[in-house]
This record gives structure tokens, C-alpha cells and sequence, in this order.
């Protein structure tokens, strides 16, 4: 029969991507600290387990979607977690942000005792969770990542392999180091341009010479955060985590950064402020800040 899928983490994009695996007739078992997202899981056709060690036991697949890097070193390494409780030969599949210095070390240990491990996190956002369109990104050993294929594909319609183990992650965090770039620089330029008086409109138009950008023409301008709308979407302390991971990932490496520190203390700025909401609020802190 079909393999059983444990799913770790149901959060605001765990729970939509578990109810496409429970969807496409995968046995699904689920854990995660809230009660509330156990008994939603549960009424979609899940069966919720009380602890990480009872799912991982029972499980073929594990797959984690988890805020940061200890909560996936915990329930992967930690006491009664993954570790100590799967069998040998599972396959461990992490779709959190993280970074590769975590997902390697993790995966080197579980290795100790045959568990295998890719790391696939996920771009887009919550909508596409529910419709299956996320788009991942994966490292790990390509045969591994292709016996996962099937699995993932119930959740995802865009999957690039990136190479070894952590070169999804790292991946990841090159693309959302761009997206806060971006999502930043728009908002200081709009601000030195509305304070000079420039309609919107005329900066968007002429920004479409050398300024355009995919983010910038067809993402952000085109969405609700223009209209005022900072709902997440994604939220800043998320996008601020990605950040301070990207940093220091980069320094690990010995890569000098200055842009990326200024992008990060501008996410925590904005985390202070507006701390539930879309990180593209980023445009409020800076146009607040310009009193326009
Ligand atoms: P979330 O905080 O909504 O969900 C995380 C879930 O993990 C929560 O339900 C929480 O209860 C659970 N959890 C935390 N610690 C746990 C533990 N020790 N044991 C069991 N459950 C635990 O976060 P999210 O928005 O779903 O994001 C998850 C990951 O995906 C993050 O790494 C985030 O950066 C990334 N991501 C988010 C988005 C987005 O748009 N929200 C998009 C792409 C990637």
C-alpha cells in the first residue's frame, strides 16, 4: 500500500500542504504544539499522534515545516525526537527555512543511523499551499530526491533540484535575501520620490528603465500592499529570521556583505512596529519615516 506520511509542524503552510498529501490518498499522520491545527488536520482525513517520537516510529516519511533552525535541530536530534524514534531507512524530508550549516549538521547525524534526509523548502505563499503550487527547492542525494518525487509533487507544481544536501536551503535564502533587497530599495526610492512629488504612477513608468525588476513591476506593485493592505503573506519576523540566516551563512563563507545588514535592520525596525504583519509593510515603516 501507499507509504505513511508523518507531517510535523501544521502552521500557516504546513496545514494547507498536509491537506494535499492527505488529498492525494497518503495515510497522514500529524504533530504539532497546537491543538487548534491537530483537530482541523484531523477533520480533513489526518490522524493527529501526542508526540514526535510516536510519529516518527510509525512513519515512512517524515516531514517537517517548522518556524527556525533549534525547532528543527530540536525535533530532529533532540531527546525523544527523530533520532531516537525512526527507523532506518526513512526519509526525512525538511521543508522549513533554515540554514545549510543546520540542515548538514542534522543530516549527518541522522546518517548515523540510516535515516536519510533532503532539505526542500518552500517559495510562494500560503495560497499556493492550499492549491499545490508551491514551488521547492531541494538538495540531497538525487536518487533520494527522486523516490520523494511523487510525494512532494502533491504539494508543489515548480521543483528544481539544487545539488547536494543544503543547497536548497541555501537557494532559499538567496532568493528571499533578493525579495527583502528589493522589496526595500522600492520603498526608499518611492519615498525620495513621492516627498519630491512625483505621482506613483510617473515613478513606476520611469522605473520600468533600468530600475525595472520582475519583484517590483509584476510583484509588488501590482499588489495589495499599494493599496494600503499589509495582511500577511509573510510575516516580517519570518522574512527578519531569513535575513539574519543569510548573514550569517554568508560570513561563515567569508563574504562581506553591506546591503544586506541595512535590509536587516530595516526588517527589525519594521518588526517592532508591525510585528503581525506582511513584511512588504517595509514601505509603510520607510514612508512613515519620509511623512508620505
Ligand atoms: P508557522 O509559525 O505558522 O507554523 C509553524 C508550526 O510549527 C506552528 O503550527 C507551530 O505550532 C509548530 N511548531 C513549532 N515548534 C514546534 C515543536 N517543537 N513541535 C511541534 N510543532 C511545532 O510558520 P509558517 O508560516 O507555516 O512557516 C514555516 C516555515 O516555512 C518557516 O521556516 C518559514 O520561513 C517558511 N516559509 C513560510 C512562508 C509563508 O508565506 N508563511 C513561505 C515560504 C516559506
Amino acid at each position: 500500500g501507499q507509504s505513511v506520511i508523518g507531517f510535523i509542524g501544521i502552521g500557516t503552510m504546513g496545514l494547507p500542504m498536509a491537506l494535499n498529501v492527505v488529498r492525494a490518498g497518503y495515510t497522514l499522520k500529524v504533530f504539532d504544539l497546537s491543538e487548534k491545527a491537530l483537530a482541523e488536520a484531523k477533520a480533513a482525513g489526518a490522524t493527529p499522534v501526542s508526540s514526535v517520537a510516536e510519529l516518527a516510529r510509525t512513519s515512512d516519511v517524515i516531514i517537517t515545516m517548522l518556524p527556525d533552525a533549534p525547532d528543527v535541530e530540536k525535533i530532529a536530534l533532540g531527546e525523544d525526537g527523530i533520532e531516537s524514534a525512526a527507523r532506518p531507512g526513512t526519509l526525512y524530508v525538511d521543508m522549513s527555512t533554515i540554514d545549510p550549516g543546520t540542515s548538514r549538521r542534522v543530516a549527518a547525524q541522522l546518517a548515523g543511523r540510516g535515516i536519510r534526509m533532503i532539505d526542500s523548502p518552500v517559495a510562494r505563499g500560503v495560497e499556493n499551499a492550499r492549491a499545490g503550487t508551491l514551488a521547492l527547492m531541494i538538495g540531497g542525494d538525487k536518487a533520494t530526491v527522486d523516490e520523494a518525487m511523487p510525494l512532494l509533487s502533491t504539494m508543489a507544481d515548480t521543483i528544481t533540484y539544487c545539488g547536494p544536501l543544503g543547497n536548497g536551503v541555501a537557494m532559499k535564502l538567496v532568493n528571499n535575501f533578493l525579495s527583502a533587497g528589493i522589496v526595500s530599495t522600492v520603498a526608499e526610492a518611492c519615498a525620495i520620490g513621492l516627498k519630491a512629488g512625483l505621482p506613483l504612477d510617473m515613478i513606476v513608468a520611469i522605473s520600468g528603465a533600468t530600475g525595472t525588476n520582475n519583484a517590483w513591476m509584476h510583484k509588488l506593485m501590482p499588489s495589495k500592499a499599494f493599496l494600503g493592505d499589509f495582511s500577511p503573506g509573510f510575516m516580517t519576523p519570518l522574512a527578519r529570521k531569513d535575513q539574519r540566516l543569510a548573514l550569517s551563512f554568508a560570513e561563515d563563507m567569508g563574504v562581506p556583505l553591506t546591503l544586506g545588514k541595512a535590509v536587516f535592520d530595516l526588517l527589525t525596525q519594521t518588526a517592532e512596529v508591525y510585528p503581525r504583519e506582511d513584511f512588504t509593510s517595509i514601505l509603510r515603516v520607510v514612508g512613515d519615516g519620509a511623512g508620505v
